[in-house]
């Protein structure tokens, strides 16, 4: 514990310049919790320490930096996304080993970053936080971390990721299985697949990576489809010697790179609207011929063809999953799980599936977001409460009732055209604008409630008219049909919305009684 932790309103374990201050006086120093050390919490961080704001915390219940790219291990796992814009506009890497980074690279990039820029020695990993309160006589949130123990903050940053807790569907008998079996995201690395009945239940982005990196280790392979997702191409041409050479030793051709890539990406920014239905048709009519040409079963290929909208869910990149799943020890089972048994799997039409090892592919609790913090807000509103039929924020950033918190990836920011990275870093220069206001000012700000339902009447306006409202399965939108998790728009506009806090969408509040 550093000298500066307190577990009493007055004094905060972030702030590391500067005495106790009275909190009706500006501050200088705001202290700042930030939550989660992944690409969001990291980039946060490194935001507010290029502008001179190093008095924050940040929290990780993990044991260290890189959030999904530390956790998620299993064979083949790899960014579907271009590094050179899948990383840091502000730190451009020249040494990716092909167009799309493995995870240990990505890791590895994450890991020098929160080295170069000093972001470890204000890290607390294997520290979970469950609970935030904000007190209204102080202006101050009240964190509380698994174990009980108390700090007191100016302001959080939430980066806890849409992706960070593996979901494994309740399903009858998941404890009789007599099997190993587990979650992609929690890869058990003790497990050897070699020679091993193998069912893979999902196939969704991970499985896509997953399958072809252990079909030719197992004897059997059955991958549970209870929908197709649409596959493209992915385009991974390797980074040779000399490129690398170039690369380093010529610092723009890296930033052109980014830029390139990014330009590319933006422009399919029209297929989500459903009035470039044309433009998605002609896509469309080359996924399904990918599909011909690399599956030669007709039942196979009908099986893993889509019938929804390309473009409602993720589009995935590969050039083997198709391959693999033609392979004749492989079978693919177009139907959900609905029981487990000590043998394996029963499926909804009835048919047993014998595995020694099953693979739960079956993604993440994403559009519970920050749960499971228990986040407290003013006149003791609770935030989940509030969420329940889908959470609603101003800009995915700000939440109306909750001064001073603001959330990196939060509801309806996800990108589906273009790269998180870009969103990630509009979203940190917006908190770290709101936090340097604080720090002028003192006191806290509350994006106004009206503010807040007319900006996700417009979002909910947009999404008529996409594709993510035309029927498709994923994890875009609650089970009530609402979707919170995506951005209708393109980055561009992204980064139009949120490049300058208007403070006349706030409230702005005084602390009533002053630390001591
Ligand atoms: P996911 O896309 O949510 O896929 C989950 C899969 O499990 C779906 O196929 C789903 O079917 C299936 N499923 C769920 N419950 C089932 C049941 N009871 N019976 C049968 N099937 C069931 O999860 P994911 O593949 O882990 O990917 C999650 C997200 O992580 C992706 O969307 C992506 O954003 C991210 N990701 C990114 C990368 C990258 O390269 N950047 C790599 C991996 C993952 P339904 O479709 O019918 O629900």
């Amino acid at each position: 514990m550093s000298e500066n932790d307190n577990t009493t309103p007055g004094k905060d374990i972030g702030r590391t310049r500067g005495s106790a201050y009275r909190s009706h006086m500006p501050t200088t120093t705001p202290s700042v919790a930030i939550i989660g050390a992944g690409f969001g919490g990291l980039g946060a961080a490194i935001e507010l320490e290029r502008n001179g704001i190093d008095s924050y915390t940040i929290f990780d219940r993990g044991p260290g930096v890189g959030g999904v790219w530390r956790d998620n291990t299993y064979p083949g796992a790899a960014c579907d996304v271009p590094s050179p814009t899948y990383s840091y506009s502000f730190e451009l890497e020249s040494e990716w080993s092909a167009r799309f980074g493995s995870q240990a690279e990505i890791k590895a990039y994450l890991e020098r970053c929160a080295e170069k820029y000093g972001i470890l020695s204000k890290a607390r990993f294997n520290t979970e936080i469950v609970a935030a309160r904000f007190d209204e006589p102080t202006g101050r949130w009240e964190v509380e971390v698994d174990g009980g123990e108390k700090f007191w903050f100016d302001a959080l940053i939430c980066a806890t990721g849409q992706l960070s807790r593996p979901k494994i569907p309740d399903l009858d008998g998941l404890n009789t299985f007599a099997g190993d079996h587990f979650h992609s995201a929690r890869w058990d690395h003790s497990v050897d697949l070699r020679g091993k009945k193998v069912a893979v239940v999902g196939s969704g982005a991970s499985a896509v990576q997953l399958v072809p990196a252990i079909v030719d280790e197992v004897s059997e392979l059955h991958v549970i489809q209870r929908s197709p997702n649409w596959v493209g191409n992915k385009w991974n041409h390797k980074s040779n010697r000399q490129v690398k050479w170039l690369m380093r030793n010529v610092p723009s051709l890296a930033r052109l790179q980014h830029n390139v890539e990014w330009v590319w990406y933006e422009t399919r920014v029209p297929i989500i609207f459903n009035q470039f239905d044309p433009l998605r048709g002609g896509f469309h009519e080359w996924l399904k011929f990918k599909i011909r040409r690399e599956i030669k079963d007709p039942e196979l290929r009908k099986a893993v063809t889509p019938n929804y909208k390309v473009g409602c869910n993720r589009v995935l990149l590969s050039n083997d999953w198709y391959p693999a799943l033609d392979r004749d020890h492989t079978t693919v089972h177009a139907n959900a799980v609905t029981k487990v048994t000590p043998a394996g799997l029963v499926l909804d039409d009835g048919t047993e599936v014998e595995a020694d090892v099953i693979i739960w592919c079956t993604g993440f609790t994403a559009t519970e977001y920050l749960a499971p913090i228990d986040i407290t807000g003013r006149d003791g509103r609770k935030l989940h409460t509030e969420w329940k039929s889908g959470p609603e924020a101003y800009l995915g950033i700000a939440v109306s009732g909750y001064p001073n918190l603001f959330m990196i990836y939060g509801p309806n920011t996800g990108s589906l055209t273009n790269t998180i990275i870009f969103l990630l870093e509009k979203q940190a220069r917006y908190a770290r604008q709101a936090i340097q206001r604080i720090a002028q000012n003192g006191g806290w700000i509350d994006v106004r409630q009206d503010v807040q339902d007319q900006f996700n009447a417009e979002i909910q306006r947009k999404l008529a008219g996409t594709v993510f409202t035309s029927g498709c399965p994923g994890w875009y939108h609650t089970d009530d049909g609402k979707v919170v998790a995506v951005w209708p728009g393109s980055h561009v506009a992204y980064a139009r919305a949120t490049g300058k806090v208007d403070f006349d969408s706030f409230e702005h509040g005084r602390p009533d009684r002053a630390r001591v």
